[in-house]
């Protein structure tokens, strides 16, 4: 829904979507630039999650990366589930 704002920039009323990436028509500054901040950040971390993340498969695996990445999620899952079952026997046993 288009709306109007005044630019905190030049001062001149603009059209405004209500969105972090809308920017003044007479001075091209951005109308709201804590959001678009905030935007930026977000979209950031996620960008920085999945690319650290081994285990997702992406769109350009071969067959050999594929099953890599799932076996390897196995192991992790197995590891940690041996690691949470040691903790748990340390824990219960130790006193
Ligand atoms: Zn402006």
């Amino acid at each position: 829904m288009k709306t109007e704002k005044k630019c905190s920039n030049c001062g001149e009323w603009t059209t405004w979507d209500k969105l972090p990436t809308d920017r003044c028509t007479h001075c091209n500054d951005l109308l709201d630039p804590r959001a678009h901040k905030e935007k930026e950040e977000r979209e950031e971390k996620e960008r920085l999650f999945k690319e650290n993340d081994f285990f997702r498969v992406r769109e350009d695996d071969s067959f050999l990366m594929v099953t890599v990445r799932k076996v390897g999620w196995i192991l992790h899952a197995v590891f940690a589930a041996i690691t949470w079952a040691f903790l748990w026997f340390v824990t219960t046993f130790s006193g």
